[in-house]
């Protein structure tokens, strides 16, 4: 019988092999075969006019206060007198002082608008821990260096370049596309906010919008030689939420088993113990499909069968932070605070924890979950602040999504392109009131060490890859608009 059994289970076993195999070799790639086209020729007086650029700080900062509305003022002067087409061809308006919003409009006004939004403003920098001023625009030759240039000047300068460009060869576009550019998206995006709003009165419904988001990446994606452009269909939401407790307080040559810090530290360990379920949302499933036939053999066995080693997949995910990040809603405690005195057991203790949720998992869900882990009455949980609930997922099958993906391969042939989720927050959250297609990239290649120069040090861009950049935009406007 044990014998019959076995007998059955490695027949059972081979026939699931053989299936697997099978569903790995009928694995079609999901890219699409378009002719690469040469980019316009780009003059080195591009790199100039985004060096000028990045040598006005328009930093924002935390405390408002601290914000000079001057460098914004001569920002936007500075556009006027560099992109004279964009500025006298199209209709301009401001929303929230200093946020940009301009309207090309289109000769067929039955054919939906587009979206290319970028940012103006930049993160403050620490400058004694910079190899180079992070204002002078130093450049070397090979690359451009200062703060903006991978976030997100470098993106806005290549917009108002292939427009300028466009304008310049009489280009006239069939449908409208508006050149929306924040001014305050490092803290929270009140000018995209306004600037969205006054596209929903205009009744303006977005064929898609493009901001920026996820990248070109070389050697980021696991066993993908190639470069890998990754865009976002969805973004994560951020929830911060206080645990507070208040215990009697008194002297510390007295205390008590339990104390408000004892209480409220024990709360923050077991909402670090029980993170919520990993689940599979759609922009990663839609990663998996678009990534699994390009991964070399053995491994493509088992992202082309997700249905039946899910568990497994979700194993390798969870090796890294971000790895996790793309399958679970985050919990980061980031602030911790009791007492006053060392011989004073405190009469309160509170504590922040920062969430980054998932596509499915709203706050209330989480909070309710938060409340289940801690399982304590003494402790209170209330959200605070800033809060954004996870964005509604773009869909991969609509024609702003190809656009992308064939302007993507016109320009950068070798690309793998991948559908995924943003870990962070954009402007363009704001924007789901105008479009259902929502997409995250913009054309910056980017290696594993140029991550830490985003919102860090020595932020620089490579000469070439801004000029493809423009190439980029330029094409994307032509696909957008049927020429
Ligand atoms: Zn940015």
């Amino acid at each position: 019988m044990i014998k019959k059994i076995l007998k059955l289970a490695g027949a059972l076993l081979l026939a699931l092999c053989a299936v697997m195999i099978v569903k790995a070799l009928l694995l079609k790639s999901r890219q699409i075969e378009v002719p690469p086209l040469c980019i316009p020729e780009i003059s080195d007086s591009a790199i100039l006019r985004l060096a000028g650029a990045i040598q006005i700080p328009t930093v924002s900062f935390e405390d408002t206060t601290q914000i000079d509305p001057l460098q914004f003022i001569a920002l936007h002067d500075y556009l006027e007198v560099n992109f004279p087409n964009v500025f006298s061809q199209l209709k301009q308006e401001k929303y929230n002082r200093f946020g940009l919003l301009f309207e090309w409009t289109g000769s067929n006004p039955k054919l939906n608008p587009i979206v290319l939004m970028a940012h103006q403003d930049v993160v403050p920098v620490v400058a004694g821990e910079w190899g180079k001023d992070p204002f002078s625009a130093e450049n070397d030759g090979t690359f451009l260096w200062g703060r903006g240039t991978l976030d997100d000047k470098g993106a806005l300068i290549a917009i108002l370049e292939s427009v300028e460009m466009l304008l310049s060869e009489g280009f006239r576009p069939e449908r409208t596309i508006f050149l929306a550019f924040g001014n305050d998206e490092e803290i929270g995006g009140k000018g995209a906010r306004a600037i969205a709003a006054a596209l929903s009165a205009k009744g303006v419904e977005a064929e898609y919008v493009l901001d920026e988001g996820m990248v070109i990446t070389r050697g980021m994606v696991p066993m993908i030689n190639k470069p890998v452009a990754l865009i976002g269909t969805s973004e994560k939401g951020y929830l911060s939420v206080e645990l507070s407790c208040d215990f009697e307080g008194g002297h510390s040559s007295t205390p008590k088993p339990e104390t408000a810090i004892s209480i409220l530290s024990e709360a923050v360990s077991q909402v670090t113990k029980h993170l919520p379920e990993t689940h599979f949302t759609d922009p990663v499933n839609n990663f998996i499909r678009y990534i699994g036939p390009e991964i070399p053999w053995p491994a493509r066995i088992v992202f082309a069968n997700q249905w039946i080693l899910g568990g497994l997949i979700k194993k390798i995910y969870s090796q890294t932070p971000a790895g996790d990040a793309l399958i679970r809603t985050t919990t980061a405690p980031t602030i911790l605070q009791a007492g006053v005195k060392d011989n004073i057991l405190p009469t309160s203790a509170r504590a922040i924890i920062n969430l980054r949720l998932l596509p499915g998992d709203s706050s209330k869900k989480i909070i309710t979950h938060l409340n289940n882990a801690i399982n304590d009455k003494r402790v209170r949980i209330k959200a605070i602040g800033f809060l954004h609930e996870p964005a509604p997922v773009s869909p991969i099958h609509s024609a702003g999504f190809k656009i992308i993906q064939k302007s993507i391969r016109q320009t950068y042939p070798e690309t793998v392109i991948a559908p995924t989720l943003m870990l962070a927050t954009s402007d363009s959250y704001y924007y789901s009131g105008i479009s259902k297609n929502i997409y995250k990239f913009a054309p910056y290649q980017l290696e594993p060490e140029d991550l830490a120069r985003i919102h860090g040090n020595n932020e620089r861009i490579k000469i070439d890859d801004y000029k493809q950049m423009i190439g980029f935009y330029y094409r994307l406007i032509r696909n957008s608009t049927n020429k």
